[in-house]
């Protein structure tokens, strides 16, 4: 938004940021974007530097697939990190973050979205030409925009996460090949995962272990897992991951919640718009939660220098049809690696083949995308159709659940390229 010369001022309801969290990957289709807004350099050096990632049987640890890590999650680092390269180019930019300790009170507690305006937990209101709610995954914007509680639903599996200093592996036989240099792992086996990765040659380590659970426990980035049981879910494991998992001192139980896709980003003034996690949280397997938030901001930003600020409903509802579809591959895709990996060595013992397609991740086609040359080229095109359906108040939803799974409509080919037109989509939402 700054970029684009738009005055921006961030409410943050915490009070000091904190390095939380483990690994997060920001592909190509990102870094292209934040490139262009001075960010580059500083997040490609956090990254981990590993060229390839190795898919491996859960059992003996045999080489099942390698593919390039720029074909996967692109660069893998520490959350933290990444947030405090972002935080720290937005002071040098200039743009005003209001955190709880320097104001009593960030908390955006309700909205008016015809002024529309923000009120903060101390009952200060703020008014602008947009508020935009990019509020993660237990969105209150998203509440307003929907206008009821759209509560998450379990996905069956939960996350064991860990993350810590990689001198304890160190002296462990076992353990040599994945803490000497930077590396990428993925273990796979029936029902379950377990992603491995390095960060500065080893400095440290972070695995997160996918599983079946269907215990209802609050989705929450603080909630201590039980090394007992992860220890138990992989005792039988290859001996590399399990040496490394056995010394872990301690980890996260990450709940992984589904959200459906909801019918609009935008609420009915169409001045308040969601971003990120709010509108589009996507599972841990598709790689692309920052990298698509990073997209939908680039989108959004340009969208309203295209219509003009005395424009936004425009520009909001030309964002939300622009994003929708590309995002919603973006999850899907991340299902599907999901149950690829749990199923294919299903009733197949380990001296079988498989073929390495069966268990690559299929993220390519997302890395070649430029969103903002996308939004240019689509701009005359979709505006159009959304002029239209402003001035006869009718905009179409951009979700039904009666209009068949979005899969089959196959939006982008391999390299990123769209099949078919926007009209072709927004007729098919319509019938
Ligand atoms: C603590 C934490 C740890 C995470 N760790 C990982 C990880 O290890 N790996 C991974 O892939 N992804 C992780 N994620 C998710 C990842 O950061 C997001 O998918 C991605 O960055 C997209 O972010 P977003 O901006 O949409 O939402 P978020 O990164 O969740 O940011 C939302 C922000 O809005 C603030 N906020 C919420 N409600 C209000 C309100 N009412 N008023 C004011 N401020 C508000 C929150 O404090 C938060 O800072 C984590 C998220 C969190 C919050």
């Amino acid at each position: 938004m700054e970029h684009h010369g738009f005055h921006v001022t961030v409410f943050e309801k915490i009070k000091h940021f904190m390095r939380l969290g483990d690994s997060l990957g920001l592909g190509e289709n990102a870094l292209k974007l934040l490139k262009r807004w001075g960010l580059h350099e500083q997040l490609i050096r956090i990254g981990n530097r590993s060229p390839d990632m190795h898919i491996r049987r859960w059992d003996n640890g045999r080489v099942l697939a390698t593919q390039p890590l720029m074909d996967m999650a692109g660069y893998i680092g520490h959350r933290g990190d990444y947030h405090q390269a972002f935080l720290d180019r937005v002071a040098e930019v200039g743009i005003k973050v209001r955190m709880g300790h320097n104001v009593n009170g960030t908390k955006v507690v309700s909205f008016n979205e015809d002024k529309p305006s923000v009120t903060l937990e101390d009952g200060r209101e703020f008014e602008a030409d947009i508020i935009i709610g990019a509020d993660g995954i237990k969105s209150q914007t998203r509440e307003l925009v929907l206008g009821f509680a759209d509560k998450p639903k379990s996905s069956g599996y939960a996350c064991y996460r860990a993350y810590f200093k990689g001198d304890i592996l160190r002296d462990i036989p076992q353990c040599q090949p994945i803490v000497q240099r930077d590396c990428v792992n993925i273990w796979i086996g029936p029902d379950m995962h377990l992603v491995q990765n390095t960060l500065r040659d080893g400095e440290e380590f972070n695995w997160i272990l996918t599983h079946r659970d269907d215990e209802d426990i609050a989705e929450s980035w603080f909630q201590p897992g039980d090394m007992n049981k992860v220890r138990e879910l992989v005792k039988d494991w290859d001996p590399m991951i399990v040496s490394a998992v056995n010394v872990t001192p301690s980890c996260l139980d990450w709940k992984i919640c589904y959200r459906d896709p909801i019918s609009t980003w935008v609420s009915a003034s169409h001045k308040v718009a969601l971003l990120g996690d709010s509108c589009h949280a996507h599972l841990p397997t598709s790689a692309q939660g920052a990298s698509q938030a990073t997209e939908s901001a680039a989108v959004l930003a340009l969208c309203l220098k295209l219509a003009g600020k005395e424009n936004v409903p425009l520009a909001t509802r030309v964002y939300e049809k622009l994003r929708f579809e590309r995002v919603r591959q973006a999850q899907l895709n991340g299902e599907d690696v999901r149950d690829r990996w749990h199923s294919c060595l299903k009733d197949l013992d380990g001296g079988k083949e498989i073929d390495p397609d069966d268990v690559k991740m299929k993220n390519r086609w997302l890395y070649a995308f430029d969103a903002e040359k996308d939004t240019l080229a689509r701009w005359a095109e979709v505006s159009t159709i959304v002029q239209k359906e402003l001035d006869e108040n009718r905009i179409t939803p951009l979700f039904d659940s009666l209009t068949g799974p979005i899969r089959e409509l196959e939006l982008y080919d391999a390299f990123g390229n769209r099949k078919t037109d926007s009209t072709k989509y927004v007729q098919k939402q319509q019938q």
